[in-house]
């Protein structure tokens, strides 16, 4: 692209470092600067628009420039922008935790709320540390996670985090986490099916923790699917057989529905769908339709009761936030859950989503260094590979992914690359024509893609 650059993209470059970017691909691939959306478009400087088919990092649900969320974030912001949430309290934030409480499964009663969901993922590993430290388990002191996790960017996420990409270079720094070997349902070690699995792989996390339950305070886990590891999904089956496992051996489960809450899934929680109640959940993307950060880890009565205590004891949980509880953000909130309950929106995503599955399976199934589509309620993911039959991985340093996303989006459409996997997980108010362009265009992209390639 040899395009002039803008006055903006001129100043951006100057001043601004984005996120997950290598600043020196800006030099080729510049900054594209948008200046409003409406609905699934984000519309840039130029008047060109885009397809915001990954709801701009999972949050958005209902459009943007949402006129329903704008007007309610408007009329709060001329009452009450925020209030210190020390001591003090107000409307938006009591009824949106008494909300999530009723909407979340059935033992969580407890809301804290932070601001974004690596924050949230903080809080419910300290919490759950804290409780065992308070009830007389202080050998309690180390986490287990899953192979390719994801749960944040912050040191105490990092950590729990699997992904070599985002915590090699700080290992030095991280804690000494417990690692299993997560579900692989793609390339199965059992060579199972996901539709008739029970879950066997459960056994790589039974025997960490048959070997280390004594020290081990939670276990950690994205719900259905593992989200920045590209989209690897797996089945309910093996979530409630870790439930089962995380309460026989004295070890909280930590259900970080971040990525899946708010219907992604086709429920309106991942965990709904196991039928198990974890022992925190922290949500975060969704939670505010896309408009403002915040995050909510919810808990158990019991939990609570283990901090619940004089002063003098010591007890509390002395963790806060400065925007904790923001007024504007837990009335945006509000107005999100009010749109999925008024207008029924699981309906909506569980049709959509079917009709999704339908025309992404006849365009993508079939093709050429296609390794897989697969699809989990609202968010769908084409694994590319070198070869179908033996699902043989493509060279990552050829960055095929990235080189695909960046020619959608000269055709008008963003969807995101994880390595060499496409992934779609557009807003629930997306038109069955904007459905039909969204998968037309990854098509032809990924056909003249290996055209050009092969040469
Ligand atoms: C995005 C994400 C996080 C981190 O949330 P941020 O708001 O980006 O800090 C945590 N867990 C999962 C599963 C995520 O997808």
């Amino acid at each position: 692209m040899t395009k002039r650059l803008s006055d903006l993209q001129v100043k951006d470059l100057q001043h601004v470092w984005h996120p997950c970017s290598q600043m020196k691909d800006y030099e080729s691939f510049p900054p594209i600067v948008i200046k409003k959306g409406e609905g699934v478009w984000l519309y840039d400087e130029h008047g060109n628009r885009y397809l915001d088919a990954v709801s701009s990092w999972w949050v958005n649900l209902f459009g943007h420039a949402n006129p329903r969320i704008s007007q309610a974030l408007s009329e709060q912001a001329f009452t009450l922008e925020h209030a210190i949430f020390a001591n003090f309290t107000h409307e938006p934030a009591v009824k949106l935790a008494e909300k999530l409480v009723e909407l979340t499964p059935d033992d969580l009663n407890k809301v804290f709320f932070a601001d974004n969901g690596s924050s949230a993922i903080e809080v419910a590993l300290k919490m759950s540390f804290q409780y065992h430290m308070q009830s007389g388990k202080q050998t309690k002191k180390r986490f287990l996670a899953l192979t390719d996790a994801y749960h944040g960017e912050t040191l105490g996420a990092l950590s729990v985090g699997g992904v070599d990409l985002y915590n090699e270079v700080y290992q030095p720094l991280l804690l000494d986490t417990v690692r299993a070997k997560g579900p692989d349902c793609f390339r199965c070690p059992f060579n199972e099916h996901p539709e008739s699995c029970h879950a066997p792989c459960i056994s790589y996390v039974e025997e960490e923790l048959v070997a280390h339950h004594e020290e081990l305070t939670a276990v950690i886990i994205e719900p259905l699917i593992q989200a920045a590891a590209g989209m690897k999904m797996y089945p309910p089956i093996y979530i409630k057989r870790l439930r089962e496992s995380c309460t026989k051996y004295d070890v909280h489960l930590i259900a970080d529905e971040v990525a899946v809450g708010f219907g992604r899934t086709g429920t309106l929680f991942a965990c709904e769908q196991a039928g198990i109640s974890p022992d925190f959940m922290c949500l975060s993307k969704g939670l505010t339709g896309g408009y403002l950060p915040l995050s909510a880890v919810l808990t158990t009565d019991k939990v609570y009761e283990a901090f619940y205590d004089d002063y003098g004891t010591m007890k509390a949980f002395l963790h806060s936030h400065s925007y904790t509880g923001n007024t504007l953000a837990c009335r945006v909130a509000l107005e999100v859950l009010k749109i999925f309950e008024e207008e029924q929106y699981i309906e909506i995503i569980q049709s959509k989503g079917e009709r999704m599955r339908m025309l992404a399976t006849e365009a993508f199934s079939a093709m050429p260094y296609v390794g897989e589509y697969r699809q989990i309620g609202f968010v769908g993911a084409i694994e590319l590979v070198a070869n179908r039959e033996r699902k043989e991985p493509l060279r990552s340093e050829e960055r095929i992914g990235y080189q695909i996303y960046k020619r959608a989006l000269a055709k008008g459409l963003l969807i995101r690359p994880l390595g060499n996997i496409l992934y779609f997980m557009p807003p629930y108010i997306i038109s069955d024509a904007e459905m039909q362009f969204m998968i037309r265009i990854t098509k032809e992209t990924i056909e003249e893609f290996f055209a050009e390639r092969e040469g």
